[in-house]
């Protein structure tokens, strides 16, 4: 299985949104082609060290990690990295390099456990996250790729790109809506979905969270443990989340995004943002993708809520809706696939299947994959995205399917 990186022609640029990297591969949650898209610094020191793109073929006899700089690419051992968790593993590659600029995007023990729903993070916190591609990259023995902190000198062009981009700075600075972005996150709008009953809730038996909704906010998050922003190269709009519970939730793993929260919120529903900001950091601690993540659990908490299951799955873990403590012990169990955690690794439609009869209609998925937040109940065309989309339930693509469909 081959593993496919790449940026856009853009990337690298003085062009706000343009850092963004994408990675192709045959989908382990799937079956068909995977495709996930981040965020970050990566995507621009990718494009500053000369390349386009990169195809990762084969597999390692032993783990290594793949170091950039410019023209020369190096392979080297990560036997000492194995097991590790991304805060871990930035530190230990910055360290032995002697350099604390490199960008790394790496697998954590998700990956390294084949987890079908493994990411890849990078900066410790953006995400490659959806399809499962940090498992593909764990299956090659391949644990992290390091960048040298390179960028672009500029456009060739450099009067013909400020003629197109113009005054965009100041248009999206001066653009409330997307102020409003930049001040409390892409979870600013999760209160006003549950307003207008579209917010998934209970495994999507209800788009309405009134008992947490608001507590779980990009608001809520602003008055309380949000203590920065954060950016991607270029950007002006400064969406990234950046929070911390003294004890609980270091800054380095970021915040809580619109989708994160949601699938680790009101999927299960969690009304303590504080239990979201942990579970958000497990997940980029452990390289697993948050909506996948949030989306089997919900599933097998219905499961448990319906009296499906069975002592011998439950193991005694009591798995209802909004139990915190539990929630939290999942998330690390299916990274190291201990008890139940072997088994949600598999994610919910793999589940369904072992499970059988009533649960197969409990897992929200397409081709295997959980549904990001978006109700097709309440945008039918993110609902057609969803059943022809090749990559399963994945909203990346709707914008360009238009908002007016
Ligand atoms: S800061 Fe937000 S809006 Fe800007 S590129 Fe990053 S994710 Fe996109």
């Amino acid at each position: 299985m081959s593993h496919n990186t790449d940026t856009s022609n853009l990337t690298g640029l003085p062009v706000s949104g343009t850092s963004r990297i994408v990675v192709t591969t045959k989908s382990p949650l799937t079956g068909t082609i995977g495709d996930t898209q981040a965020g970050g610094f990566f995507p621009a020191y990718f494009k500053g060290n000369g390349w386009d793109a990169l195809v990762i073929r084969g597999k390692a006899a032993e783990p290594v990690y793949l170091y950039i700089d410019g023209d020369s690419v190096t392979l080297k051992p990560a036997n000492h990295l194995w097991g590790k968790v991304t805060g871990e593993v930035e530190r230990l590659v910055k360290d032995e390099l002697e350099d604390q600029h490199l960008e790394i995007a790496q697998i954590g023990p998700g990956g390294e456990n084949l987890v079908k729903y493994a990411c890849i993070i990078n900066h410790c916190n953006r995400a490659n996250g959806r399809n499962g591609t940090g498992a593909v990259m764990g299956s090659k023995n391949l644990k992290a790729i390091v960048l040298k902190k390179k960028k672009l000198s500029g456009p060739l062009d450099q009067e013909g790109l400020s003629a197109l981009r113009g005054n965009v700075k100041d248009k999206i600075q001066n653009n409330p809506a997307i102020a409003g972005l930049g001040q409390h996150g892409t979870d600013g709008d999760l209160d006003a979905f549950n307003e207008l009953g579209f917010l998934p809730t209970k495994n999507w038996t209800s788009g309405w969270f009134p008992e947490g909704a608001d507590q779980i906010t990009g608001t809520t998050m602003s008055e309380t443990v949000l203590t920065d922003r954060d950016t991607c190269d270029a950007c002006a709009v400064r969406c990234k989340r950046v929070v911390e519970v003294p004890g609980k939730v270091d800054p380095l793993y970021g915040g809580p995004e619109y989708e994160s929260a949601a699938a680790l919120g009101s999927y299960c529903a969690i009304t303590s943002l504080e239990t979201v900001s942990q579970a958000n950091q497990l997940c980029n601690m452990y390289g697993l993708d948050t909506i996948s993540c949030g989306g089997t659990i919900a599933f097998i908490m219905e499961c448990y809520e319906k009296g499906l299951l069975s002592d011998e799955i439950t193991r005694g873990l009591e798995l209802n809706y909004g139990n915190q403590e539990v929630m939290l012990r999942l998330i690390e169990m299916i990274a190291k696939r201990e008890g139940i955690g072997n088994l949600l690794a598999e994610g919910s439609a793999r589940v369904a299947q072992k499970i059988g009869g009533e649960a197969l209609g409990f897992t929200m998925s397409v081709k295997g994959q959980e549904l990001p937040a978006h109700m097709p109940q309440f945008k039918p065309w993110v609902g057609l995205i969803y059943a022809v989309n090749p990559f399963g339930a994945l909203d990346t693509y709707y914008q360009f399917a238009g908002w007016d469909v």
